[in-house]
């Protein structure tokens, strides 16, 4: 089955997709990493995307939408995970007629639920392995040497966007444009919510029984 993974900034979108990469075989597309992607290899969709992703805003829906499309083009018979799209009302619509040209599905959009006093917290204690992209959080998954991952060794880093003057931008474009997608899978059927408090593994067990 091919879902959509939404929530807020912070919520857990990336941990539990990085889970069901390993455990279930599926390809995760997350907009957010193909950005930030596209930003250190200097491309010119990178120079388009970046004073919006560094302002902690959305980057325009018509170049996220194209760059979806064009990843779209590429898929197999793999299960994906759409992580961090749409994130739009007008995204969900236009992802609706690529996948019904492409003959594609979306079985379910998992939301994953975590107040917004947590999120900030969240935010400003993750760090992210500059080398193989695992993440970390100063206090609640410290790694195991200050600084550096434990998986390859690689330096952390803070992501740009992940200081607080800039995640409360993140927090308001959600609220405002992200949180609406609720109604509109809700209306589709689609819609299935997941509490992502508590322990990773606690989370991952009600994603996956919410994907039956
Ligand atoms: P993320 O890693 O998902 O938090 O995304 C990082 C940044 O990339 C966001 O703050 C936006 O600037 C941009 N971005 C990622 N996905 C989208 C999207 N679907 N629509 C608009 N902007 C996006």
């Amino acid at each position: 089955m091919n879902i959509v993974l939404f929530g807020a900034p912070g919520a857990g979108k990336g941990t539990q997709s990085a889970l069901l990469v390993e455990r279930m075989r599926m390809k995760q597309i997350s907009t957010g990493d193909l950005f930030r992607a596209h930003v250190k290899g200097q491309t010119p969709l990178g120079v388009k995307a970046k004073s919006y992703m560094d302002a902690g805003q959305l980057v325009p829906d018509e170049i996220v939408i194209s760059m979806v499309e064009e990843v779209l083009e590429d898929q197999q018979d793999q299960n994906f995970i759409l992580d961090g799209f749409p994130r739009t009302v007008p995204q969900a619509e236009a992802l609706e007629s690529m996948l019904k040209r492409k003959g594609l599905q979306i079985g379910r959009a998992l939301f994953l639920e975590v107040p917004m006093s947590e999120l900030m917290g969240r935010l400003t204690g993750r760090r992210v392995c500059s080398s193989c992209g695992a993440t970390y959080h100063v206090t609640a998954k410290p790694p195991k040497a200050k600084g550096i991952c434990d998986l390859c060794g690689g330096i952390l880093e803070q992501r740009k966007d992940d200081h607080e003057e800039v995640i409360q931008s993140r927090l308001d474009a959600y609220t405002r444009s992200t949180a609406p997608l609720k109604s509109y899978f809700a209306d589709r059927g689609m819609l299935r919510e997941v509490q992502g408090m508590g322990e990773t593994e606690a989370v991952y067990a009600r994603l996956t029984q919410a994907m039956k």
